[in-house]
């Protein structure tokens, strides 16, 4: 199978919402790129007292209505076109909740499992510091993704607060630890952000949750509190997939007692009571829902016409080709887009950020109805877009957002 750059991608998604929308010329070159990136090679102290020097970037999309936002990935395969693609998403993402900020995103090509905790510390500080001429609370803010987490954003915080003189500035980073200035809620938003999707889409195509059958792939931080909150909406879960491998149980999985095995025995692949599946079977299951919880170019041309559920909400960024994207819809499949789908995180960033300049703190109840009330809004914003224009959800989603993108673009004098 031909691999196909998330840019590229990207780019095609942006480049039919412009056909559509018959989007000024300029307006749709100034969103075809992403506005910054930079490219850094930084040293790192490993345990053995050899020196090792790591390549990491950082993209800045678009910041016409706000600074950049978008988390940092740590993984082998990071590439500079994939993190200026998911730049690129997170601006679109963030005009789609309204947010006040453009895209931006981060990674590091590493395999963390490779470090120990010292030498991922040492490393998340020296990213931090090679980017840190870029970054700031009103320029651009980092957070959690593929691989990274609450104690690394607090390593970042801290040396990033080292770089300006010892004052602490929270506001550089979201998804802290909560003493150090993390919003309660943040962990699994994504997660609950996306199970709301799942709910509001199910509402309108007449899906009852309680009893539907439910498939994840990818069980980390968004995968996991996904397949929870799908468990309390009443889904059986009947299959789960991780990068080691994946099980099926048709009886369902707990994903509470998943989490419990895994956090013992290191991996879900010899729970108990399941058998092994690979992500062809995966697909090819029968069930309502589908969340692609991984990484990009997972449905593809090859697969889609495999899918048997009748809704897939990407949780994951960039999970479906839009050769995909154009079966799916053929068959009658309905998708929630990624840029509306997983913007749980984003928004509740949003919230820490502003919690972090008021500093004062909401608690968690207040977190988790101002999240349900923003992604409430949005979904029936896109739904009815969608219906308005007899198009699907993907297209009605970028429509939305590039309209609000290209507003201000436009009052600030850029085209
Ligand atoms: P994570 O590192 O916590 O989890 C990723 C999981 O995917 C891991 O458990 C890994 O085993 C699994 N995985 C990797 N390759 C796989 C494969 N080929 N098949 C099956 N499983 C595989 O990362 P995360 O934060 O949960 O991010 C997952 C996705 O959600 C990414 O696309 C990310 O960009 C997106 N996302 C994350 C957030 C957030 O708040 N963390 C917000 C919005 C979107």
């Amino acid at each position: 199978m031909q691999e196909i750059s998330p840019l590229v991608v990207a780019q095609r998604q942006l480049d039919m919402a412009a056909t559509k929308l018959e989007l000024d010329p300029n307006i749709h070159a100034i969103l075809r790129e992403p506005a910054r990136v930079l490219e850094v090679n930084f040293p790192v102290r490993m345990d053995d007292g050899t020196v090792k020097v790591f390549k990491g970037y950082r993209a800045q999309h678009n910041n016409a209505i706000g600074p950049a936002k978008g988390g940092v990935r740590f993984h082998p395969q990071v590439t500079l076109e994939e993190v200026k693609a998911l730049s690129m998403w997170m601006t679109f993402k963030c005009g789609v909740l309204g947010l006040p900020y453009g895209g931006g995103k981060g990674g590091v090509v590493v395999d963390p499992t490779t470090l120990s905790r010292g030498e991922l510390e040492r490393l998340s500080r020296a990213y931090i510091g090679a980017i840190s001429p870029l970054i700031g609370p009103d320029q651009d803010i980092p957070a959690p993704d593929v691989n990274t987490n609450p104690q690394i954003m607090a390593w970042m915080m801290d040396e990033f607060s080292k770089y300006k003189g010892g004052i602490t500035y929270p506001g550089v980073v979201t998804g802290k630890p909560i003493i150090v200035g993390g919003s309660l809620g943040r962990g699994e938003a994504t997660g609950r952000g996306c199970v709301i999707a799942v709910r509001e889409a199910a509402k309108r195509l007449g899906i009852k949750l309680q009893g539907a059958i439910g498939v994840v792939q990818g069980f980390g931080n968004v995968g996991s509190a996904t397949a929870r909150f799908l468990a309390k909406e009443g889904v059986k879960i009947i299959a789960i997939m991780e990068v080691d491998g994946g099980i099926f149980n048709a009886e369902g999985i707990d994903p509470e007692k998943l989490i419990a095995y895994r956090e013992k025995a290191g991996t879900i692949t010899t729970y108990p009571g399941s058998r092994p599946i690979d992500n062809q079977e995966l697909f090819a299951l029968e069930c309502d829902v589908l969340v692609p919880a991984a990484l990009e170019n997972q449905i593809t041309a090859e697969n889609a016409g495999e899918i048997k559920a009748k809704l897939i909400v990407e949780a994951a960024n960039g999970p479906t080709t839009p050769e995909a994207d154009e079966i799916l819809a053929r068959r009658g499949i309905c998708l929630v887009p990624d840029i509306l789908a997983n913007a749980g995180g984003v928004t509740v960033s949003y919230f820490e950020w502003v919690q972090n300049f008021m500093n004062y703190y909401w608690t968690e109840e207040e977190v988790n109805s101002r999240l349900e009330q923003k992604m409430v809004e949005a979904f029936a914003c896109i739904y009815q877009m969608s219906q308005d224009y007899g198009v699907e959800m993907r297209m009605a989603a970028y429509m939305v957002s590039i309209a609000r993108l290209a507003e201000a673009i436009r009052v600030r004098g850029w085209a």
